[in-house]
């Protein structure tokens, strides 16, 4: 077994990382990983909101259900809803607030001034921290982002193998995505960077990811397996077994020990909580509020309108862990101090 303590591997070492099986270095690896989280930030775990705004999208990714050749039911939330979803999910206890949305071309045709305006009434008058997860924009609009006082700026490549993004995100442009996520850094904002396990990559293709996260300085990385979506070209791929995922995070963790890692709630909803966090995550994500009728990503509805994906069972669950969700002001000095 490495020492995984030295936390900086060549690409070799990373894929023999990646390909352990044995019980006993799995848990070397595991306890490693949630050795440093516990030295980072404690008992505190972060929280952010999703709200997923608009489902209209112009693009045709292979592995998505909103992609735009899917015939499916599609929704554009009001300015009015996503305020008031926002603010719930804030008194609920959220850190921040994430919008996403499809490349919706309304909001292009209008150079995302609906956003913009939502961005600073989430910052100005809720005091809350903003990650806004647009798809790709041009610098002008990034620029009004930035402005509008967005904190984070997530653009996932999903894979960082030329080849497979052509096949993943079909007609789109590997270099357009990339620089409009380094041009947000360079606009001071922080960026999240993120893969897609289970697509058809090997673990040559993981470290090349792993390594480049670091090379472009995401604060934020993340990791989830692909969940096949009905109607989506990839409908019929299975999806991976999740120790893929697991091994990435505590890679990601033992890698950049200050990054902000999600156990997203949207691969397998709440039950897939504690294995996430026990990997090294520190942050749950895709947080919705229920019988909203805002969805999720890769499982849409999973756990929404049951109330699964709420703060509230989140903290049972982390208490079980001996861990809290960190307050806003907690997250806002992290991101201060600890990111910038
Ligand atoms: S992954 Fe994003 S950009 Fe691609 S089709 Fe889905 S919503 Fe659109």
């Amino acid at each position: 077994m490495l020492d995984l303590s030295k936390g900086k591997f060549t690409k070799e070492e990373l894929i023999n990382i990646l390909d352990i099986n044995e019980p006993e270095e799995l848990q070397i690896l595991f306890d490693t990983a949630q050795s440093i989280r516990r030295n980072m930030q404690g008992n505190k775990i972060f929280a952010y909101g999703f709200v997923y705004f608009t489902t209209f999208c112009r693009n045709n990714c292979n592995f998505c259900y909103y992609r735009k050749s899917n015939d499916i039911k599609r929704y554009r939330k009001t300015v009015e809803e996503i305020l008031e979803t926002s603010k719930t999910l804030i008194d609920s206890g959220v850190n921040l607030i994430d919008l996403t949305m499809g490349e919706d071309p309304e909001y292009h045709r209008e150079e995302f001034d609906t956003v913009v305006a939502i961005i600073k009434t989430i910052k100005n008058q809720y005091e809350t921290p903003v990650m806004i997860s647009p798809g790709v924009v041009d610098n002008k609009i990034v620029d009004k982002l930035a402005e509008a006082g967005a904190d984070w700026y997530a653009l996932y490549q999903e894979t960082h193998n030329r080849e497979l993004f052509k096949k993943l995100r079909h007609g789109q442009d590997y270099d357009q995505r990339m620089n409009a996520k380094l041009y947000a850094k360079q606009r001071g904002m922080l960026i999240e960077e993120g893969l897609l396990a289970g697509v058809g990559e090997s673990n040559e293709d993981i470290a090349d990811s792993l390594m480049t996260m670091g090379e472009i300085g995401a604060s934020q990385v993340r990791v989830m397996s692909f969940v096949p979506q009905e109607g989506s070209p990839m409908e019929k791929c299975k999806t991976p077994d999740r120790l893929e995922e697991m091994k990435i995070i505590a890679l990601m963790r033992i890698m950049y020990p200050h990054a902000l890692i999600p156990a997203s709630l949207d691969v397998d909803g709440i039950s897939g909580l504690k294995d996430r966090i026990n990997a090294g995550a520190n942050l749950i994500t895709s947080i919705i509020p229920p019988k909203s009728g805002f969805m999720g990503v890769a499982q849409n509805t999973m756990d929404v309108d049951e109330g699964g994906r709420t703060v509230e069972e989140a903290k049972i669950i982390l208490a079980e862990m001996g861990l809290r969700i960190a307050s806003r002001d907690e997250y806002k000095a992290y991101i201060s101090e600890d990111l910038k």
